[in-house]
């Protein structure tokens, strides 16, 4: 069929393994650091917050790792997600591109965050944990982790951003509606919520304050309850490698091979999904598709960020870890793609872009809001915000291979839908948005608050 725009796989192709990309990337694992003693952590120091099998999972340098059954089961919920050839958007640009989209949307809480909230659930199901806590800003997180936590059995205590908490009620009320309990952060619940509050009592939160309370809660259980994160370490990008390889097969279906691989990067999961498969096609196969991670430029941490050591958070409690970062004290702009908004980046993903092997561009907001609109219009699902980043990309391709007069084969991720984040719409529909440049004063300015570690940077 010459015209298929729907490449769709059987349950029975559901991928049995994620893939590792430090068993192929040529550059090593930098270490983690202790946020107080500066030293390398020890895996004691990590079963305060996570599982051992994740742990395992989080220093591992084996190839493939066998997805467990119990996953499998609650992944064919939505699971093998569809690849479609977005043709209409092709038509509306006058492109010669093909351009190809990996739908993570499908899935119940509407991103690919259930990709690893449910292996997350799952593996503190069975080592015993009774609840889990973690952070969430726009919900995204938060809600997938609810749903999964629901599948296991698990208690959830989610520390939500207050001023997301007021602003955005309807994914609390997804959370909630899974059986999670939601506070709004920061709480009188933890020490450093109250010492937060003690010093700015009408405080809107953040997510440096929210990771610090629910990590804060994990540590103080006495084992009863664990810590989960929904971005940046290596078992959570990980996890997400179900996204590629599926893609690959769906490519194959199309009979086509990716010229370039797009995705939007906050922490770098739903890129490294989509993008680390293919990069092992490029390392031990001779393909040679270009890998295009894309920022905001309110967040420009891959393009205009330091790559170096730097604290997981705010208050300096998450291990230290080498990345691009824009400093830990970084204050975001108001901007709409809220899962875009972290200080720093994954350390692999770091890497890979200091050395050459992927590429990183930032996008400004309103150039963003029309790439979407007009994917919208051409293909009807409303994009993310955050996904919208890498459609802004994906078109930016397309129009540059109509001006080259060349055929070129675009994959990207569209690794949410946008339903929930219509006031972002709204605001872009009526003028309302601003562009914003994250000024280089302010890199400077935090830059000189880095971690002073003797591990040379
Ligand atoms: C959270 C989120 C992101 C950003 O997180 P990554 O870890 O960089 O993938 C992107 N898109 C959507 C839809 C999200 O919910």
């Amino acid at each position: 069929m010459t015209d298929q725009t729907r490449f769709q796989l059987n349950e029975s192709d559901l991928p049995k393994f994620w893939y590792n990309i430090y068993a192929d990337s040529p550059v090593a694992p930098t270490p983690v650091l202790h946020p107080g003693t500066m030293e390398p952590v020890t895996p004691d120091f990590l079963s305060v917050l996570f599982p051992m099998d994740l742990i395992m999972q989080e220093i591992s340098t084996e190839r493939y790792i066998e997805i467990p059954e119990e996953v499998r089961e609650i992944y064919k919920l939505y699971r093998p997600t569809p690849l479609l050839r977005a043709r209409r958007l092709e038509k509306a640009l006058g492109t010669p591109a093909h351009i190809y989209y990996k739908y993570e949307g499908v899935s119940p809480s509407g991103s690919h965050k259930p990709n690893t909230a449910i292996p997350q659930a799952f593996y503190n199901k069975i080592a015993g944990t009774k609840a889990l806590t973690t952070e969430t800003g726009a919900g995204q997180w938060g809600a997938s982790l609810a749903f999964a936590c629901n599948v296991f059995g698990l208690d959830l205590e989610i520390y939500m951003v207050k001023v997301s908490y007021q602003q955005k009620p309807y994914r609390r009320h997804m959370m909630e509606t899974y059986g999670a309990t939601v506070y709004a952060s920061p709480t009188d619940r933890t020490n450093y919520g109250r010492s937060v509050l003690a010093t700015t009592p009408n405080n809107l939160g953040s997510l440096g304050i929210a990771i610090s309370e629910a990590v804060e809660v994990a540590a103080t259980s006495n084992g009863a309850k664990k810590y989960s994160l929904g971005s940046v370490l290596n078992h959570v990008l990980m996890h997400q490698t179900v996204i590629g390889e599926e893609a690959l097969k769906q490519m194959d279906m199309a009979n086509e091979y990716p010229d370039v691989v797009i995705g939007c990067v906050g922490g770098g999961s739903n890129f490294a999904g989509i993008a680390y498969p293919f990069l092992r096609e490029n390392l031990k196969n001779g393909k040679r598709a270009r890998l295009v991670a894309v920022e905001p430029t309110a967040t420009p941490s891959l393009t205009k960020g330091q790559y170096t050591f730097d604290y997981g958070d705010t208050a300096k409690m998450a291990p230290i870890v080498k990345m691009h970062t824009l400093g830990h004290d970084f204050m975001p702009a108001g901007i709409h793609a809220g899962g875009l908004r972290y200080h720093g980046m994954a350390p692999s993903v770091s890497a890979l872009v200091d050395a050459g092997l992927i590429d990183a561009v930032a996008v400004r907001q309103k150039a963003t809001f029309e790439a979407a609109v007009q994917f919208a219009k051409a293909e009807g699902i409303i994009p993310a915000p955050e996904s919208s980043h890498a459609i802004r990309a994906a078109i930016d391709e397309a129009l540059d291979a109509k001006a080259k007069g060349e055929k070129r084969v675009i994959l990207f991720n569209l690794s949410g839908h946008g339903n929930f984040d219509m006031v972002a719409y709204e605001n872009y529909l009526s003028g309302k948005l601003e562009d914003f440049d994250y000024p280089e004063e302010a890199i400077k300015e935090s830059m000189s608050k880095l971690p002073q570690v003797s591990i040379p940077a």
